[in-house]
């Protein structure tokens, strides 16, 4: 026999037991986001090479050495989607919607990205975003992070902080780059491989870095902040009042550059302290210029993503029970007879109940065992079907969690009492 085929490295299921984590996360996010007036777009997984490349930029992380990037049977070069807002703003401009049109659009799905897996870091992993086109803000800054700060609460979620930072207009960074870029060569020698590799194509990535060596010599870099223009630097102080305003706590982070080309003016992260070193767990910022440089009519944009499995993750501290789908009622059935009528009843109590969630037992058994399996299930009733029940033409009630007695019922009265016994039904 051939050995056991594995998953691939970075890319896990998503079990049953969390799975109740995920639904909550998801459904919330589709009523929070209909509710601020944001609306589906779903966008392919794979797109052209060529998309990634010109969106995220040469010289970032993600295209340097994280995508998973293959040649078609037609010998395209394609992508798996390491992130949504590219294909988000391709779809805008070969819909036609840039065209003096606004979008409210929310995407969730997998993303793919190859990175060295570990904790909060995945091959495979799944993203919430949302984006707004065609609004030049500073409104619609606020508008999303109060989406972001609105999940939180919904999800029960405490221990998040908001950073925030303007990278002001492309002319405005290319000035700060030449500051930074001279301060950085004087300190050549304080800097690692990856950094002095990127002082040519993506100097201010180097301030992301995460090596405690070059700490110091970034710490006393030049900061954007001082080389903002007017306009940017205004718009940085609206969003800031009207945060201020709707009582959404924030840090200034002069520091936080985000690894994405395409950002200009607003950026923003929330980050956690509960979960290690992967810290960040919805990350975004505005970007003005990406739609023209993509071929699309001028219009300026803005959106975030939220790393689900980071949220999953805090949710589960938060609330260690994951969210159940406990059946109201477990259908014990003894005996073929039994089980040609309980199939048929089952399906007129669905028909009776739309929301009533009925588990029939499968794979046969005596009493004592549907019991037990009945009992494990959750359900607050058992309805009980045997050859003598058939007989008499009723079926068995008992309570699971109550210390009332078993009581017959006549099949034909069940589905309309049902909901006399059971909560929530209606
Ligand atoms: P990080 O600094 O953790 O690498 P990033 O800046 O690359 O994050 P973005 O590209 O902005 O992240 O993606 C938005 C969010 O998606 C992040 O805030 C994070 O929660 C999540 N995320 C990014 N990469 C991964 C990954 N490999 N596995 C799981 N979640 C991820
Ligand atoms: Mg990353």
């Amino acid at each position: 026999m051939e050995g056991i085929i594995q998953p691939v490295r970075g890319m896990g299921d998503i079990l049953p037991a969390e799975i109740g984590y995920w639904q909550r996360l998801e459904s919330t996010a589709r009523e929070v986001l209909a509710d601020y007036g944001y609306e589906e777009l779903r966008v392919p997984v794979v797109e052209h090479t060529e998309l990634f490349k010109r969106s995220i930029g040469e010289f970032t992380d993600i295209v340097e050495k994280e995508m998973y990037t293959f040649l078609d049977k037609s010998g395209d070069s394609l992508t798996l989607r390491p992130e949504a807002t590219a294909g988000i703003v391709r779809a805008a401009i070969s819909n036609g919607f840039t065209h003096n049109q606004r979008l409210r659009v929310w995407c969730m799905g997998p993303m793919f990205r190859h990175e060295r897996p570990q904790k909060g870091r995945f091959r495979q992993f799944h993203q919430i975003d949302v984006e707004a086109l065609g609004l030049p803000g500073p409104a619609v800054d606020p508008d999303l992070i109060l989406i972001g700060a609105r999940l939180w609460q919904r999800l029960g979620i405490g221990r998040v902080r908001l950073e925030l930072n303007s990278l002001g207009t492309p002319a405005a960074r290319n000035a700060y780059r030449e500051h930074l870029v001279e301060y950085l060569r004087a300190h050549y020698d304080a800097l690692d491989e990856d950094s002095r590799r990127r002082l040519d194509g993506n100097p201010m990535r180097i301030l992301d870095s995460k090596n405690p060596a070059m700490r110091a010599t970034l710490d006393a870099a030049p900061l954007i902040a001082d080389h903002l223009d007017a306009e940017s630097a205004r718009h940085f102080e609206t969003l800031c009042a009207h945060l201020k305003a709707a009582g959404v706590e924030y840090d200034v982070n002069p520091r936080l550059v985000r690894g994405i080309d395409y950002y200009t003016r607003t950026v923003f992260e929330w980050v956690t302290d509960a979960l290690g070193a992967q810290d960040a767990v919805c990350s975004g910022g505005r970007y003005d210029g990406l739609i023209a440089q993509l071929g699309g009519e001028p219009m300026p944009a803005i959106g975030w993503a939220m790393g689900q499995e980071r949220v999953v993750a805090l949710m589960q501290q938060a609330e260690p029970n994951a969210p159940g789908f406990t059946p109201h009622a477990y259908l014990v059935m003894v005996g073929e007879r039994a089980e040609t009528a309980g199939l048929v009843l089952a399906e007129r109590l669905r028909d009776a109940y739309a929301r009533l969630r009925l588990q029939i037992n499968l794979g046969g058994g005596n009493l004592k065992t549907q019991f037990r399996r009945a009992d494990k299930s959750g359900a607050e009733i058992a309805l009980i079907l045997g050859d003598s029940e058939i007989e008499r033409g009723v079926l068995a009630v008992k309570p699971l969690r109550a210390e009332s007695a078993q009581k017959d019922c006549a099949l034909e009265e069940l589905p309309a009492r049902l909901g006399e016994w059971l909560t929530g039904l209606k």
